[in-house]
């Protein structure tokens, strides 16, 4: 059976390339990067090589790279030790209610050691207000942190506009951004932004699994989190996943050379899909409108019928969806972001959540969107019963 994958927020296939990349250093160049010899020289020159890459996209300096393993380890460096090495400025933290669990989590965590954290709310279409965030901010906060694209909805926030207005406020301030579901679907500039943190993960942007980075502005006071044999400057002890590093480096790369030709690609399928499932009756797209959000992310409400019925519906079909959003089938509670923007509560349950990516074509929204065709109006008959 032909499969559709439409799941690539949950993460992505890898870049033959990458695998190629890697593998090569799996089975050739497997140095450790702190050995003093020849392979470990070789090993070393992967991750300068990533990491300039990385640098040259968010025009910043390789040296502000810090490589970890995913993007909720950059969140929680970012959030819990930018919170602990500054706290004596202030124990006030500012996020939103849609932010991913890597980032409410952490939150909560501070919390738990006697932080304050305001969370603010976001309008029906997934979007912060900046000058919320900026009347928010007091002399004792000492780290905002909000989501570039939502990885439900993929509303989009004004990073640039908030960064200006809380530095406005508060110059002493740090600003995170959790940029996994943005980065390679955007152009990030977090030094002109006013970004402090900003974190990304690899298994989104068709690298593997179990690698992410995290930028890091000059002069911005971390505590680090993992302690041991002090490389990447003692940020982050352990030795460096060399050929995820060198994959995410590539996959990166071959992403932002053709940024504007794949993000118009990205649209144009989204708005096809759109199209095609717009005489579907009872159904609606929730979030951001046209071009206003994330190429790559359809949150679509099915009324009458349950996203985890559907889900596994459209897979007999080679359908690969998910049910509101992926990394969160491990907590069966509501979605706070569906929430948040006030989606009544009968659809909540209704709500699955398609996400492209460079890999799909036209083929593949056809068939979703016939298969949807075919599904709704007999699961709606089966649900009546
Ligand atoms: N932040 C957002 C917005 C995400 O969508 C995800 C994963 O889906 C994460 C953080 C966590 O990233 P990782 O799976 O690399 O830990």
């Amino acid at each position: 059976m032909r499969e559709a994958y439409l799941d690539n927020s949950a993460t992505t296939r890898c870049f033959p390339e990458v695998v190629d990349l890697m593998s090569k250093i799996y089975l050739e160049e497997y140095g450790n990067p702190s050995s003093m010899h020849h392979k470990g020289v070789e090993a070393e020159k992967y991750i300068t090589e990533a990491a300039r890459t990385l640098a040259q996209i968010l025009k910043v300096k390789e040296k502000n790279i810090l490589f970890t393993s995913c993007g909720t380890e950059s969140d929680n460096i970012a959030i819990i030790g930018g919170a602990l090495a500054n706290q004596r400025a202030g124990r006030h933290l500012i996020t939103t209610k849609i932010e991913h669990p890597a980032v409410l989590e952490a939150m909560k965590f501070l919390e738990e050691q006697g932080f304050e954290v305001t969370y603010l709310p976001v309008n029906e279409r997934g979007v912060v207000s900046p000058q919320e965030v900026a009347d928010a901010v007091r002399d004792d906060t000492i780290l905002v942190s909000v989501m570039h694209t939502n990885n439900e909805i993929g509303a989009v926030q004004p990073i640039e506009e908030i960064g200006r207005l809380i530095k406005a406020k508060n110059p002493s301030v740090l600003f995170h951004v959790d940029a996994v579901q943005g980065f390679g679907k955007a152009r990030i500039f977090p030094k002109k932004w006013g970004v402090d943190f900003l974190a990304v993960s690899g298994h989104k942007i068709h690298a593997p699994k179990g690698i992410g980075f995290l930028y890091i502005a000059d002069k911005v006071r971390v505590r680090n989190l993992i302690f041991g044999g002090g490389q990447q400057n003692g940020m982050r002890s352990g030795t460096e996943n060399v050929a995820g590093i060198a994959g995410m480096g590539l996959a990166a790369k071959m992403l932002y050379q053709d940024l504007d030709s794949g993000l118009e690609r990205l649209y144009g399928l989204r708005e096809q899909f759109i199209s095609l499932v717009s005489d579907i009756p009872d159904i609606q797209i929730n979030g951001p409108r046209g071009r206003e959000g994330a190429p790559h992310i359809i949150s679509l409400t099915t009324a009458g019928v349950r996203a985890e019925v559907l889900l596994h519906a459209l897979e007999e079909k080679g359908v690969y969806v998910s049910s509101g959003s992926a990394c969160s089938t491990n907590r069966p509670h509501l979605s706070a972001t569906l929430e948040a923007i006030r989606l009544p509560r009968a659809y909540m349950d209704n709500t699955i959540r398609l996400s492209l990516s460079e890999m799909n074509t036209e083929e593949d929204i056809r068939q979703a969107s016939d298969a949807l065709h075919e599904l709704i109006p007999f699961l709606r008959r089966y649900t009546r019963h």
